[in-house]
């Protein structure tokens, strides 16, 4: 099994189509996003700092990030493969991500770049709709994903929420520190050959249908 990275802008279903690989092939979801919202825990000047920066929506320092990436890859249960999710976030991390990779002895792998309309992410973003006693997640502007009742979750009936940045003035200020962050390490695995690009404008299952088709290449 390859290592996966995925590439994706804001509500693309990232996280969705994680989930989906874990489920099928088991092996683990490297969240640099989900390891600092633990860090940021800790009783530790650390953890402190962590959570004072998450708290702000900035990076945190790279030192901390390369270092919890190289001790997560590490891990032995790393060792068949991978998904890494949040990092690279910019081409110095990209850089960064080939060293520690050499270090380890591993290969990048597949890197997926799953390329979406703004105009669906837009439809994406204002339609979606959270769940807030089990986290559901549905889309009133996707007639396949929306609930029965506009503001009821269908599994457990609780009260359904619109997150605060699922909003079009944020969304584009978030969609266009991603494309300027991006590019550059799109281009860079493009040069390395190593980049497939898939046509996200579709839905979860046709999308996880592709992914899987490359997995399997
Ligand atoms: P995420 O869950 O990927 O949206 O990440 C949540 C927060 O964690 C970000 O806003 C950053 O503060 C921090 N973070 C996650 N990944 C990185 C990274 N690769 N480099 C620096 N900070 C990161």
């Amino acid at each position: 099994m390859k290592n996966i990275m995925f590439i994706a802008p804001p509500a693309a279903g990232k996280g969705t189509q994680a989930e989906l690989v874990v489920e099928k092939y088991g092996i683990p979801h490297i969240s640099t996003g989900d390891i600092l919202r633990e860090i940021s825990k800790e009783d530790s000047e650390i953890g402190k700092y962590v959570q004072e920066t998450l708290a702000s929506g900035k990076l945190v320092k790279d030192d901390i990030t390369y270092q919890l990436v190289e001790d997560r890859l590490g891990k032995k249960d790393c060792k068949n493969g991978f998904i890494i999710d949040g990092f690279p976030r910019n081409i110095d991390q990209a850089y960064e991500y080939d060293k520690i990779l050499k270090n380890l002895g591993y290969d990048i792998g597949h890197v997926i770049y799953i390329n979406v309309d703004k105009k669906v992410l837009e439809k994406r973003i204002t339609g979606r709709r959270i769940c807030e006693d089990c986290n559901t997640i549905y889309n009133i502007n996707d007639k396949d994903n929306s609930p029965e009742i506009e503001s009821v979750c269908d599994n457990c009936g609780g009260k359904l929420y619109q997150r605060s940045d699922d909003n079009l003035e944020a969304f584009d200020t978030r969609y266009q520190m991603y494309m300027e962050k991006t590019e550059p390490i799109i281009k860079h695995y493009r040069e390395q050959n190593v980049l497939v690009e898939i046509d996200g404008n579709d839905t979860v299952e046709n999308i996880f249908k592709k992914i899987d088709k490359i997995i399997n290449e």
